[in-house]
């Protein structure tokens, strides 16, 4: 199958993985890239960008840049999500077919606006490529917690952020994830059947939460899941929500939510 025929970013990652054949441990993307016509792959620290793309519109071949300042498994999501846009043939590029990728742009979970659409298209590329089915059956059979992300995380050599996204968009389980530094929320990304919640970027964690409840005695480590008031994060009448959180020494803070949905509610609101 010709690879420029599939239009979906999950399905593509998938045959990709066909062809390149069953792989344990962390996948080498960087190869992968330079054997899809990818002649050059540059790993080196860039200012205002975290990735690049230099092709031609029929992507006869192509050349990536991807920024070291974030670490390698940040370089190594880049250089997945550099190959998505590559292979994902009507992907716009920008002027003389370069195509600049920024740190909000690695960062999109979900968008109706072209350019964003794009670039959550390449992450979804990028994160089927570096976490392929296989290796998620574990984590997704178990219940949903931290410590399962943490593990993958270790055995794809990827973030953190990208296990726990895994986790919480992949797991049957109604599951969220905020990030946070010194209590104030970066970002939230919410799975297909979590219900919406109240707060977002720019507010305090809130003060009903487990997460402030650990941030206000300094621990650090990663806390037991523990029942909380559905009302501190979503709205009050979910039947139970639980919350489990991990704080870094760095301030920065990653807190898991898993809902009970109410028995009738099927998906619908
Ligand atoms: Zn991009």
């Amino acid at each position: 199958m010709d690879l420029a025929d599939i239009a979906n970013p999950r399905a593509l990652a998938r045959a990709v993985h066909r062809q390149i054949g069953p792989l344990s441990g962390p996948i080498a993307v960087k190869e992968i890239a330079l054997a899809l016509d990818i002649e050059e792959v540059r790993e080196e620290e860039m200012d205002g960008c975290e990735g690049m793309l230099l092709t031609d519109r029929r992507r006869t071949r192509g050349k990536i840049a991807v920024n070291t300042r974030r670490g390698r498994q940040a370089a190594r999501f880049g250089i997945g999500h550099e190959l998505g846009h590559f292979l994902m043939e009507r992907h716009e590029l920008g002027l003389h077919g370069v195509l600049r990728c920024s740190l909000d742009d690695m960062r999109q979970a979900r968008s109706l606006r072209k350019h964003r659409q794009q670039e959550v298209e390449a992450n979804e590329f990028a994160i089927g490529l570096l976490a392929p089915d296989h290796a998620l059956e574990p984590m997704l059979g178990a219940d949903p917690e931290i410590e399962a992300a943490m593990e993958l995380a270790r055995s794809l050599d990827l973030s953190l952020e990208a296990s726990t996204r895994c986790l919480v968009e992949r797991h049957d389980e109604p599951l969220a994830a905020i990030w946070a530094k010194d209590g104030m929320i970066r970002y939230v990304i919410r799975g297909p059947s979590f219900p919406w919640i109240t707060w977002s970027r720019g507010d305090r964690i809130p003060p009903l939460s487990l997460t402030r409840r650990h941030l206000a005695i300094c621990g650090t480590g990663v806390s037991r899941m523990a029942e909380v008031a559905p009302a501190a994060w979503t709205k009050p009448d979910l039947p139970e929500l639980f919350e489990q959180v991990r704080i870094g020494r760095d301030g920065h803070s990653l807190t898991l939510l898993w809902a009970t949905l109410p028995e009738d509610s099927d998906g619908e609101e």
